[in-house]
């Protein structure tokens, strides 16, 4: 009975990684469900980019207020997860504040937490009210009805229990340690549940040792949790941020991606000393499979890695020229769109034992409209206001080639211009022959 406390901890730890590896191993299958990508270049400069905008948070502070919140609780809670460490050794070896011995160290470091937690708590209270009782713009858009606003809430709810906690379990520890209780040695220093402390006054040493206990218990059995709660929610950034950081794109913003095929294609009609009769110059290189995309395995592994990563902050389509001017285009909800999508795909194949098979839906028109995907005037606003360098416009443009390499289906006026300089070189619907005309009117 003495090592049951240190056993249930073990099987709760044991049972929560395991889930959370589970879950990461689902999460990288359905990221390579995406097409190769070549990403391997210019490293040096993909680790800056990590370091800068991941880790520095560079991008987040454009907005200032915003952003030290939440520069707050992202150090706040990777920091205080230190502590993490200490309890996972504590429920495993049945020890208490193993990491006490350090002394003034120790001190300084669970003073830290202590200031830290209280800056989280007063950090997800001001994100609270700005999502529920202000209700700022980017918080209160169509995509974000439903689970998106719930799952914004429940964050916040998690990170501030588990800070109340934090702090209940110290300002209960620092109590039992001014009470001398066995097992309660001095250690720690505590800035902040100090204050607490005198909500305990009277009680008795083994009430208060049940109330350090029981918030020991659900401060660690909520963060396994919440590890857990991670894949189901957009707070899967805080890990896959990095990784979307490095990959991100390196060429300049305007810049597309050309498709190889079509490229010769064009080479090959602008060369005058072409034979459109020769032989092709690589008879063995295969031709395309399908021009675009209409669906998420179409797009590419860094596309699915960015909808994953999306914190639907809304940054970008409260720049979104399209969004601003009542247009149905919300970049956020198009990535919001890729991850459902990639979800259902994952869910099928689980259900199939790894193979998917068709459920008759797929990203265009079931999840992304046309109107949509044609209201974007590929300004790159979104690109340029994501803090974690995610590219809606990339997925816009990819359908786009689809709709109009695959089934012809751009708008009339596309259409008319696309037409025009297929065969007059220009946009205007006039003979080449005839463009000084004008000069004699
Ligand atoms: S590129 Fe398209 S989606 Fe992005 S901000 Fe510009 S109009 Fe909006
Ligand atoms: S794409 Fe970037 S800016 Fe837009 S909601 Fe997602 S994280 Fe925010």
């Amino acid at each position: 009975m003495e090592y049951l406390p240190n056993i249930v901890f073990a099987i709760a730890l044991i049972v929560g990684i395991g889930f959370f590896v589970r879950n990461v191993k689902k999460l990288i299958r359905n990221i390579k469900l995406g097409k190769k990508v070549d990403v391997g270049d210019n490293k040096p400069q993909r680790w800056k980019n990590m370091a800068r905008i991941a880790l520095g948070q560079t991008k987040m502070v454009v907005r200032p207020i915003a952003g030290l919140l939440h520069i707050i609780v992202y150090v706040g809670f990777i920091i205080i997860n230190i502590e993490v460490l200490e309890i996972i050794l504590d429920g495993i070896l049945g020890t208490h504040r193993l990491f006490s011995p350090i002394g003034l160290l120790y001190d300084i470091l669970i003073g830290s937490f202590e200031i830290l937690a209280f800056l989280v708590i007063v950090a997800v209270t001001v994100f609270w009210v700005r999502r529920n009782i202000i209700k700022l713009q980017r918080f209160i858009k169509p995509e974000m009805k439903g689970w998106p606003k719930k799952d914004g809430n429940m964050i916040l709810y998690i990170e501030f229990v588990l800070m109340v906690l934090f702090l209940t379990m110290n300002a209960a520890d620092f109590q039992l340690q001014q009470m001398g209780a066995d097992h309660y040695d001095q250690a720690g220093a505590f800035p902040i549940s100090q204050f607490i402390t005198p909500l305990f006054d009277g009680l008795s040493i083994s009430t208060l040792t049940g109330i350090e206990r029981t918030a020991w218990w659900l401060h660690i059995l909520g963060i396994l949790a919440f590890l857990n709660y991670l894949y189901y929610s957009k707070h899967l950034h805080i890990l896959l941020a990095f990784p979307n950081t490095y990959y991100g794109k390196l060429k300049p913003q305007g810049q597309f991606n050309n498709l190889e095929s079509v490229t010769n294609e064009v080479k090959l009609m602008m060369d005058p000393n072409a034979d459109p009769f020769a032989a092709p110059a690589n008879p063995d290189a295969a031709a395309p499979e399908k021009f675009g995309a209409s669906d998420v395995m179409d797009l590419n592994w860094v596309q699915l890695l960015n909808a994953y990563t999306c914190t639907e902050c809304g940054r970008c389509t409260s720049e979104c020229p399209a969004n601003q001017t009542g247009k149905k285009l919300s970049p956020r909800k198009i990535m919001m769109d890729t991850r459902d999508r990639l979800e259902e795909v994952g869910k099928i194949m689980d259900a199939n034992k790894g193979e998917f098979v068709s459920n008759g839906k797929q990203l265009l028109d079931d999840y992304i409209s046309r109107e949509e995907l044609w209201a974007c005037t590929t300004c790159n606003a979104c690109v340029e206001a994501c803090p974690v360098s995610i590219d809606p416009l990339s997925i816009i443009v990819e359908m786009r080639r689809y709709l109009v390499m695959e089934q012809s289906a751009a708008p009339m006026e596309l259409n008319n211009m696309m037409s025009n300089i297929e065969n007059n070189g220009a946009p205007w619907p006039y003979n080449q022959m005839d463009r000084l005309n004008w000069v004699n009117e």
